[in-house]
This record gives structure tokens, C-alpha cells and sequence, in this order.
């Protein structure tokens, strides 16, 4: 836990606050395991607090957002990703003299964030295939908060439901990512409109699909998004493929592992 770092820095939506700047405080709640640090009392197992202040510091100084929480949000991705122990965090930032002209003893934000296992099912039968899907799994890699770490073998299967296209070419991937299961949805649509599919026939030809399939253990029933995908366990070439990566993955709601739904259908 780090409490109430102080931090001179020019966030904010007046332009005045973006050259005279104010004071900010930061403090950022940090989840690592440290018992084996703690056992042989070394700070190579743990995370150094020391940095994640200077990180902070830096950070809020060398930047200047409208909005202290893009200031937060952005600064939890940062030590996500520069301090791998730490595998969520919450962070702080309160402004104690926002400039609105009442007095409050300070306006703040906070916002927490934490690395997730993502299982993501791609699939393309239009064009180069191959190429579609390669290209997916490094767009993927280059999101920002998101690291491929796992990549099936891609196989050839039998078009579904709609009769008369080409095979398509399907595969799934592990990605760590730390975006929250809606803002991924929006990352994936991303790639696959860059792609240039066109969601003209449902379940038709595309040169790009990419679906959630697991998100942790998370269940979500919403209009826009259903995990886990409401038809992951009807689909061998989804099942196939991820049983390749994560035999023992659980799906959360069938309470079966993936090698298990493969044997069942
Ligand atoms: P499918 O993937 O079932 O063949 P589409 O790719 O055309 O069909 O999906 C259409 C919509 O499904 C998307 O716009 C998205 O909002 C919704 N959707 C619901 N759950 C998921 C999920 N887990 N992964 C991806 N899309 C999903
Ligand atoms: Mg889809």
C-alpha cells in the first residue's frame, strides 16, 4: 500500500491547471505474493516501492491529461506492465485543490485493474486464411494491457450451420490481458473490421471471427456479450484446439474442463 504520494504535476480540463499545475495525491494498492520474499527477506521477490514511487511520479509529470481518471487508468497499466509481481492493483489520484471555486477537502478517482487468462477462439474462410489468422494472433499481441501466450495449432474444418463456403481455418488463443471483458469485445471487433469482415449473413462467410470464449471463471449474460461463448461446447473445432492449449481449463458454468466437453461431444 502506498498512501498519498505527493506529486506536482498539470492534469486537468481548465488550461491554467495545464500551466500552473497543482498538487496531486497518489496512492496505489498493490496485490503480489510475497511470502517467499517475506520468508528469505529478500527484495528481489517483492515489489520494490521505492520504484513504483519514482514510476508514479514520473509519470504523472512527464503526462498532462484532461481527466485524473485517464491519469489513474493509465498509470495502472504502466506498473501492470513494469512491475510483473504485481498481478492487480487499485490506484488513487485525488486532486485537493480542483480549482471549482467551493471548498471540498479533495476530488479523486480510483480505479483498479489486475491481469486476466482470456481464452480467444479465431476462426477466417475468406482469402488467405492463414495469413488472416497470423495476422490476428500478432494484432493481438500488440494491443495495449494484452500479451499472447499461448497459440493452438490452426486446423481446417467443415463450414457450420450455412452450407456452401469454403472451409474455414480455426484456432484459439491464451492472452493475458488486463482490459476488462467489454473493452476487449470492442479490441476484437477492432481487428476483425480491419480485416474487412462484413457482418452480412449471420454465421456466413468472414475473413476474420474472433470470440471470447472463457475470461477467468467470469459469467456474463448481456445483450452484447455472453461468456462463457454460449456455444463453445457445442463446437469441436473450438473444443479441439483449446484442449490442445488448456486441457484442464473449467468451463465455468458447465463445471467441465475443455478435454472433458471434447470427450462428451
Ligand atoms: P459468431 O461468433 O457466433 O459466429 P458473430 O461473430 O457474428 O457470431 O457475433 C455477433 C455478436 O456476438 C457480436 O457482435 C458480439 O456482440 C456478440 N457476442 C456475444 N458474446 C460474445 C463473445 N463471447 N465473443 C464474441 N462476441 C460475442
Ligand atoms: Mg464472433
Amino acid at each position: 500500500m502506498i498512501r498519498e504520494l505527493e506529486v506536482f504535476a498539470k492534469h486537468g480540463v481548465l488550461p491554467e491547471e495545464n500551466t500552473l499545475g497543482q498538487k496531486f495525491l497518489v496512492s496505489a494498492e498493490l496485490y503480489t505474493d510475497f511470502s517467499e520474499a517475506a520468508g528469505k527477506d529478500d527484495l528481489n521477490l517483492s515489489v520494490d516501492y521505492s520504484a513504483v514511487c519514482s514510476l508514479i511520479c514520473k509519470f504523472m509529470q512527464e503526462n498532462t491529461f484532461r481527466l485524473i481518471e485517464t491519469a489513474a487508468q493509465r498509470l495502472a497499466g504502466l506498473l501492470l506492465e513494469e512491475f510483473p509481481l504485481i498481478s492487480g492493483l487499485v490506484i488513487e489520484v485525488k486532486k485537493p485543490w480542483a480549482p471549482i471555486g467551493l471548498h471540498v477537502q479533495d476530488v479523486a478517482v480510483k480505479t483498479e485493474r489486475s491481469w486476466h487468462r482470456a481464452y480467444i477462439g479465431l476462426g477466417s474462410n475468406i482469402g488467405d486464411v492463414k495469413w488472416y489468422l497470423d495476422t490476428a494472433v500478432r494484432e493481438l499481441d500488440k494491443l495495449e494491457g494484452c500479451h499472447v501466450e499461448k497459440v493452438s495449432d490452426f486446423i481446417v474444418t467443415k463450414p457450420y450451420g450455412n452450407v456452401g463456403q469454403d472451409d474455414f481455418l480455426n484456432g484459439v488463443l491464451l492472452l493475458r490481458t488486463y482490459l476488462d471483458p467489454f473493452t476487449l469485445l470492442d479490441r476484437l471487433h477492432d481487428i476483425e473490421n480491419m480485416a474487412g469482415r462484413k457482418r452480412l449473413i449471420h454465421w456466413g462467410p468472414r475473413t476474420l471471427d474472433l470470440d471470447i470464449l472463457l475470461y477467468d471463471s467470469l459469467i456474463i449474460d448481456s445483450e452484447k456479450l455472453t461468456i462463457p461463448h454460449a456455444d463453445m461446447h457445442n463446437r469441436s473445432f473450438v473444443l479441439a484446439p483449446l484442449t490442445k492449449i488448456a486441457p484442464t481449463v473449467r468451463h465455468p458454468v458447465l463445471n467441465k474442463t475443455a478435454a472433458q466437453l471434447l470427450r462428451e461431444l
